[in-house]
């Protein structure tokens, strides 16, 4: 059941926001177009969402006490990223709305209980196994199949604390590796071979209304998001399929605030549901141009009790993350005037100071009459651009 709606939380109040990444400064730039304030928690005093907060409390995301004192200065609080600990989110509601809430963060920071949530929720998705032990995951790969995926129930994103088991000879070691990183609870899942990679964001305020955006299209390299674009080129029954699921799976957590669920589109035409997150999401970060309202300001008046934008196109558009290559070095960015010579091209820099490889530094959106023509303007932008050997010394 939705939350009664409290009264709404109006400019200049403080929002806390736990997490200083690229999502905290976006959601904090947001913030900031509406007229509040903005507290960051972060154990980075010089993240990417410094630049952008009125204040920075330098602590752990397990961190009780500092996010007490962040709390005590805020009129709300959320999340960046599901990986703050629950036993914080826990003792600030004790003091201060937190949206989304507890249930949220619990259901999606540990893919087991996400998977049994998904499964509760009637939600499809692949078939997986918990494992524990190497004998666990013996039992797996007979129940299930090679190819397995073997995750990290907790901690893991972007790809990491995820192997690929092809057969017998690769899960020597794979459990030992994760483990190494994350303890002990892992998800075995078989591997698919699915038509594409769908996500949906959705918004739903505090009296239970829902406004999904349209449907997007995404593609990972190695697990890590590098393309999305809008709207995705599905038959609409798949779309309506999509965002049927994520206003559903929305209300099961109590949603308040923006969620995008990810799915895989099956070659049947069916759809399973991988990864649920309680938070602002980078496959959402093309709203910022071509939605009416982005993902960030939808956030923002969701939490604040504000009543929520529209989610239609302005236009179809891509965004293309720009990670770092190389070497660990300061970061400075080559070739922004043929990119930006590209029509409707809009380049996001997070302000990370140092590049390395993979790291995601930055991200283009272009918009386009055509979702083809907006991937095409995204790419060639990304091309032109390139991390310097030098760094900015
Ligand atoms: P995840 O860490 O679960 O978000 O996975 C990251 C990416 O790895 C997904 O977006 C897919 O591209 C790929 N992936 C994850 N699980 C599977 C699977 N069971 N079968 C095929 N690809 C997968």
């Amino acid at each position: 059941m939705a939350s009664p709606t409290a009264t709404p939380i109006l400019p200049p109040a403080t929002i806390g926001i736990l997490g200083g990444g690229q999502l905290g400064r976006m959601l904090g730039l947001a913030g900031r177009e509406l007229g509040y304030r903005i507290a960051v928690l972060d154990p980075d005093p010089a993240c990417p969402a410094a630049a952008v907060a009125d204040r920075i409390e330098v602590a752990g995301y397990d961190d009780v006490a500092g996010a007490l004192r962040l709390a005590a200065e805020c009129a709300v609080v959320t999340y960046e990223l599901e990986h703050v600990a629950a036993a914080v989110v826990e003792a600030l509601e004790g003091v201060r709305p937190v949206r989304p809430g507890l249930m949220a963060l619990r259901v999606t920071q540990d893919r087991l209980a996400e998977r049994a949530f998904l499964e509760a929720h009637a939600a499809p998705v692949v078939p997986w196994r918990a494992v524990h032990t190497v004998d666990d995951l013996r039992v797996a790969a007979a129940e299930l199949g090679f190819p397995l995926r073997l995750k990290a129930a907790t901690g893991g994103y972007d790809g990491r604390s995820q192997f690929r088991i092809a057969d017998n000879t690769a899960m020597i070691g794979a459990i030992a590796r994760l483990n190494a990183h994350h303890g002990q609870s892992l998800l075995a899942e078989h591997e698919v071979e699915f038509v594409a990679e769908l996500s949906v964001v959705v918004a739903r305020a505090q009296d239970g209304t829902v406004v999904p955006y349209p449907v997007g299209r995404n593609r990972h390299d190695e697990g890590i998001l590098v393309e999305s674009a809008a709207p995705a080129p599905v038959d609409e029954s798949i779309a309506a399929a999509a965002t049927a699921l994520a206003t559903h799976l929305a209300a099961g957590v109590d949603l308040v605030g923006v969620m995008t669920i990810e799915l895989f589109l099956m070659p049947d035409g069916t759809l399973v549901v991988n990864e649920m997150a309680p938070r602002v999401h980078n496959s959402g970060h093309w709203t910022i141009e071509a939605a009416i309202t982005s993902q960030f300001e939808q956030h923002v008046r969701a939490i604040c009790g504000l009543p929520l934008g529209s989610a239609t196109l302005r236009a179809a558009a891509a965004t293309v993350n720009l990670l770092g290559t190389g070497p660990r070095r300061p970061a400075r960015l080559d070739g922004l005037d043929a990119a930006l010579a590209i029509e409707d091209i809009h380049l996001h820099l997070y302000d990370k100071h140092e590049v390395f490889e993979r790291r995601k530094m930055g991200h283009v959106t272009a918009t386009g009459a055509t979702v083809d023509q907006a991937l095409a303007r995204a790419t060639a932008a990304r091309a032109a651009l390139h991390w310097s050997e030098e760094g900015q010394g």
